[in-house]
């Protein structure tokens, strides 16, 4: 997924921005409201995470707004345990969820995926397309029942094509997924993603369209 995570403690913000990446989702990190505007403006993001007390103003204040423009991109809430107010105020301002700090990485990730499936009109986590099976919650897959071990990127490949089974994926959108703001990617990076999900799971299931993208078989 594409993650905006919005939080101006450094060195939570390292430490949470660290842990999406390795998990595979490309995750941009602002620290203000100014800069957040700014990274939505430009990028369509599957998630937003949110810390409410920003040095450029109050967090509720930048999701009213977005939900005023009438954007609908999920949004999990980041509180203090005695933010009680705080914490109805971003939910009646259109937050999917919610987390208390300190919260478990685990609970994040879990909780990221349930408003992502749910925003995608889907919430079972479980795939099966001919003899393979996908826990996109667990992140795990089994090809003919066997475990199969994928990278945080291929991952990222694959949960973009899964949340959208039979979708048609442009090589852009795969680029999206694949990699941070301003990072570099080859011509090809793609194509060499593709090809190695290909190899793990079966070169049947993903199909190339030329000249459009790849796809997802159901
Ligand atoms: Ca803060």
């Amino acid at each position: 997924m594409r993650l905006l995570l919005i939080e101006d403690e450094k060195a939570l913000g390292n430490a949470l921005r660290d842990y999406l990446l390795a998990q595979g989702h490309a995750t941009d990190w602002v620290e203000n409201i100014t800069d957040a505007d700014a990274a939505m403006a430009s990028t369509p993001y599957d998630v937003v995470l949110l810390d409410l007390n920003l040095p450029d103003g109050h967090g509720v204040d930048l999701l009213r707004g977005l939900r005023r423009r009438g954007d609908v991109t999920p949004c999990i809430i980041l509180t203090a345990q005695d933010q009680i107010t705080d914490r109805i105020q971003g939910l009646n301002a259109g937050a999917d969820d919610y987390l208390v700090k300190p919260f478990d990485l685990g609970e994040l990730h879990a909780r990221l995926s349930a408003v992502a499936r749910r925003y995608a009109g889907n919430p079972n986590p479980l795939l099966s397309i001919g003899n393979v099976d996908i826990d996109l919650a667990r992140r795990v897959i089994f090809v003919a029942g066997l475990r199969v071990d994928l990278t945080a990127r291929e991952w990222a490949l694959l949960d973009q094509f899964a949340r959208r089974p039979g979708a048609t994926l442009s090589k852009p959108q795969l680029e999206e997924a694949l990699y941070e703001f301003g990072a570099e990617i080859e011509s090809n990076t793609v194509e060499v993603y593709i090809s190695r999900l290909r190899k793990k799971i079966g070169s049947n299931l993903i199909s190339t369209l030329r000249g459009v993208g790849y796809r997802l078989e159901g």
